[in-house]
């Protein structure tokens, strides 16, 4: 990475394992002063990257702690600063005790992520990798983590790194040529650069399909169970849940009328929402109930509207598809089919591949029947491939950047068409610049404040 290097005047400090009691506790210092603080703590700076027993004692000379002591010189260390690291015993006096005393000694608490934020200052992570780091730790489930480990290995800036390449070299190509408008236009003219235009946006639509895979493991999709009382909604949610056997936690929320459920298709994390407030079908029911509903329907991937089979519910029958947010597709499941009859799995004279709303299946949430379809077909409507396609952990901020140069790639391709290559490209460079966010280039402050402030303490 080319980022300047950015001289941090102060020293940060942070426990940087979790609150609470553990084995070990560690306090992390970065910054100028983390020789002196050494000094100060322990007597002396440890030999650099050697695990040094050592004795951290307070300003009247008592011990606080013992443990190990390592030291990373600038600028081979996680921040590229001067690092100390103090592996001592996990408990929270005792690591206060020490954090207390490294701030007498002049250093100043470190904020959330200020580790990583320094590191990437200091070019030793770029964007998408330090977001790495914090999707990692956070990962729920093992497919999440692994994807999260490739972006922090750097695959997915490597990719983004390749299209920018192509990019310059394609901009360069046609700023030489505006630079001798007698053959511009015959240079313009020639097909090839569409074409590497178009094979660009081929390139960006692989990556976004992968970053979308590696959103996905990160946020998982979010489904609205609806439909009239005893429709099957619990029992659904449960032989979703079960045949998983994934982590299902059942938390109620802020209000009993929204229950949110939280399992695994595949690896595909799916939130599935349960909304009480949809099951009182009658048009008088106002108030927060409903209200809560809608947020909830307005907010999801898809709504699943479950029909009692054995009852004869049809969609027409039901006064809930009325209800139903029009911008959010749903699927129409059959449940009880067991008592009805009717075949398992997609309904007859349906496209097995569609994901348009509206589709329908039918199911036995009792007796487990058709549900490896309805997993299917949620997995489909996601374009979730296999946990195994080596997705990278991806962030929506990243899709929405490879779209956006996406579409000014598009626009350069018309634009050459036209044979108007300053505007082409301008197109390119604004194209460069979306990709640059995801890496770090091109990122204003603010948005580097707000991604890093949502890093836990001390990373
Ligand atoms: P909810 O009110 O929509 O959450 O519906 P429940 O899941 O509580 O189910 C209502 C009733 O229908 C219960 O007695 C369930 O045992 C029954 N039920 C749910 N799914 C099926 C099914 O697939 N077949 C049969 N026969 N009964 C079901």
């Amino acid at each position: 990475m080319d980022k300047p290097q950015r001289a941090t005047a102060d020293t940060i400090a942070a426990v940087a394992t979790a609150a609470g009691r553990g084995g070990v506790g560690i306090l992390r210092i970065s910054g100028p002063l983390t020789r002196s603080l050494a000094e100060g703590l322990i007597g002396s700076v440890p030999d650099p990257r050697h695990a040094t027993l050592a004795t951290w004692v307070d300003a009247a000379g008592h011990h606080i702690d013992q443990g190990l002591a390592l030291y990373f010189p600038a600028p081979h260390s996680f921040t590229g600063e001067e690092v100390l690291e103090l592996q001592g015993h996990g408990g929270p006096v005792v690591l206060d005790l020490l954090l207390r005393r490294v701030l007498e000694l002049g250093a100043r608490a470190a904020r959330p992520g200020e580790f990583s934020e320094r590191a990437f200052l200091n070019g030793k992570l770029d964007l998408a990798q330090a977001e790495a780091i914090a999707d990692l730790i956070e990962s729920g489930s093992e497919a999440a983590a692994r994807a999260a480990l490739r972006s922090l290995e750097g695959e997915f800036s490597r990719h983004v790194h390749a299209l920018v390449e192509s990019l310059i070299a394609l901009r360069l190509h046609i700023e030489a040529a505006i630079d001798f408008p007698e053959e511009e236009i015959d240079f313009l003219a020639d097909g090839a650069l569409t074409q590497r235009c178009a094979q660009l946006q081929r390139k960006m639509d692989d990556l976004i399909a992968h970053a979308r895979q590696g959103c996905l493991l990160r946020e998982g999709m979010t489904v609205v169970l609806a439909g009239r009382p005893n429709a099957g909604k619990s029992s659904l949610l449960n032989a979703l849940a079960e045949r998983d056997s994934a982590i299902v936690s059942a938390t109620p929320g802020t209000t009993r009328d929204v229950l949110r459920e939280y399992l695994q298709i595949d690896g595909m994390p799916l939130h599935l929402i349960d909304t009480a407030g949809l099951r009182v079908t009658t048009d008088d029911v106002e108030g927060e109930g409903v209200r809560r509903a809608q947020r909830a329907m307005q907010q999801a991937d898809r709504i699943l509207l479950l029909l009692d089979d054995a009852q004869g519910e049809t969609a027409a029958s039901t006064a809930l598809l009325g209800q139903l947010p029009s911008s959010i597709p749903y699927t129409l499941v059959y449940n009880k089919i067991d008592l009805s009859g009717r075949t398992p799995g997609i309904c007859a004279g349906q496209d097995a591949h569609s994901t348009d709303s509206g589709m329908a299946l039918a199911v036995s949430a009792q007796l487990g029947a058709g549900l490896d379809a309805l997993r299917d077909h949620l997995k489909r409507c996601m374009g979730f491939q296999n946990a195994e396609t080596g997705a990278f952990s991806a962030r929506r901020r990243h899709l929405d950047a490879i779209a956006r140069a996406r579409a000014y790639t598009a626009q350069a391709g018309q634009q050459l068409q036209q044979k108007r290559g300053e505007l082409a490209a301008e197109e390119l460079r604004l194209a460069q610049q979306a990709l640059g966010e995801i890496t770090g280039e091109f990122t204003s402050d603010d948005l580097l404040g707000r991604i890093f402030a949502s890093f836990c303490i001390g990373k």
